[in-house]
């Protein structure tokens, strides 16, 4: 799937530009600390410290131990992925006075092993361009309904695909702007590229080394699409979210809160809407009723559910069409296969494996309570360690590593 790439739309609707100026309400700024006091943390015991107005940790040297020469690092604290988790715990640890630097991945709509953007999925590929949508996909539902109170248009609403998309990618172009003025701003130098852990306290971002006294990954995730013969046919939610044309008739795999959403985006913007699932019902997870409730007024609006169904095949037809072959049947005439069966920690690739960083079976780093992996000096946020896989989540653990390492102030992630 081609990414779209990035023209800077005039952003004509003034209710368009009122939407994007309220987004994203998920993401605070919070204040710049204007003063604080230091104290040495039980992680920082052994530093020696250089004070500076706006660097409290700007040397930093250890001896590892008693007669090893004083190691100095390049940075405090470096970061891999500036994603909701990356960006909260590099400004707050910069506010707290420790000198940062994060990495990321150079911008796309589709993220891949090469490509990712400062925002990350929240920002780009996640809960803002999905909240776009959903608003454009209202409109149709309230045009039908406004006639029954007195509305009549001479001609039927059109929607144009276009003019959604280029203003959706203009807005994440502004949002990711926004996100690399926070960490300007808060002192948090960004280094574009690659990060791979080359020893526990070295990062290689494509081909460049630097030197922290602690690590922070926060990679995230990406989209997982089940490996079945056609599979390649098949679209994630990142292409989902900037395909060029709108779909005409779509499959979605899946029953969970993304595949329902998009389902709800799609039937909105007038698409024939199929989903497929494997359970009875969907929202596996949730409270019953509201999983009863909300498959039922999806129904009524048109949604057609294939319950207990699991795909097998997708098969490609002449004219381009594809079809869904699952346990019960075939169904024919799709122009897009979605598939929105979870998400895969981002953890190839990343030097892990060889400096000690422990992994569980679904690839997800393992953390202690502090968000500590299995090497001391490296630790984990968000996504990646795949516990509660929520931008606020993310948000509130980055938080809290922050204010454990450079706030004297162990905190353990608190998730209620
Ligand atoms: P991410 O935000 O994914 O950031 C990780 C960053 O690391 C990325 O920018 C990536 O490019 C970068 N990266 C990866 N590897 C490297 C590397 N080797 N070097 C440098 N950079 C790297 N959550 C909600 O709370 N509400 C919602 O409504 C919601 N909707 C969602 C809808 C969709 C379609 C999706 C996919 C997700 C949604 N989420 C939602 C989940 C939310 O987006 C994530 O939980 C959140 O973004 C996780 O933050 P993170 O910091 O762990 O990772």
């Amino acid at each position: 799937m081609a990414t779209t790439s990035f023209t800077a739309p005039k952003l004509s609707s003034p209710t368009f530009q009122t939407l994007c100026r309220n987004l994203p309400l998920s993401l605070p700024i919070p204040k710049a600390l204007s003063s604080f006091s230091f104290h040495l943390s039980p992680f920082l015991s052994r530093f020696h410290l250089h004070h500076h107005p706006r660097r409290l940790f700007a040397v930093r040297a250890e001896s590892e131990n008693g007669g090893e020469p004083l190691r100095h690092y390049d940075f405090d604290l470096f970061t891999i992925g500036a994603g909701s988790g990356g960006v909260r715990a590099s400004r707050f640890a910069a506010n707290f006075g420790a000198s940062v630097a994060v990495c990321e991945l150079p911008f796309s709509t589709i993220s891949s092993e090469t490509t990712g953007g400062v925002g990350g999925t929240c920002v780009l590929r996640g809960c803002v361009p999905k909240k776009l949508m959903v608003y454009a996909s209202k409109y149709s539902h309230e045009f039908d309904e406004s006639n029954g109170f007195g509305w009549k248009y001479d001609t039927e609403p059109k929607h144009d695909w276009s003019t959604l998309m280029a203003n959706k990618n203009a807005e994440l172009q502004r949002l990711t702007g926004i996100y690399k003025n926070i960490l300007n701003k808060a002192g948090v130098t960004l280094i574009e590229g690659r990060g791979k852990i080359v020893d526990p306290h070295t990062v290689d971002v494509d081909g460049k080394l630097y030197t922290a006294r602690h690590i922070l990954i926060s990679v995230g995730g990406r989209p997982f699409i089940l490996d079945i013969p056609g599979s390649e046919y098949a679209i994630d939610s990142d292409a989902a979210l900037d395909l060029p044309s709108k779909p005409e008739k779509v499959a979605i795999v899946g029953g969970g809160y993304i595949a329902l959403e998009f389902a709800g985006i799609f039937n909105g913007l007038t698409t024939e809407v199929h989903v497929f699932i494997r359970q009875k019902k969907v929202l596996r997870g949730f409270d019953e009723e509201i999983r009863d409730f909300v498959g039922e007024q999806m129904a009524l609006r048109g949604i057609q559910f294939h319950t207990e169904e699991s795909p097998q095949a997708i098969v490609k037809s002449a004219d381009g069409s594809l079809s869904l072959k699952t346990n019960k049947g075939t169904i024919e005439g799709f122009s897009h296969i979605m598939f929105a069966t979870g998400r895969r920690p981002n953890t190839k690739n990343l030097g892990l494996e060889s400096v000690g960083v422990k992994i569980n079976k679904n690839g997800a780093i393992e953390v202690d309570e502090y968000s500590r992996t299995t090497v001391p000096s490296i630790w984990a946020v968000g996504d990646v360690t795949d516990r509660i896989n929520l931008t606020p989540v993310a948000l509130m653990e980055g938080a809290a590593l922050a204010k454990t390492l450079f706030q004297n102030e162990p905190t353990k992630p608190d998730y209620r």
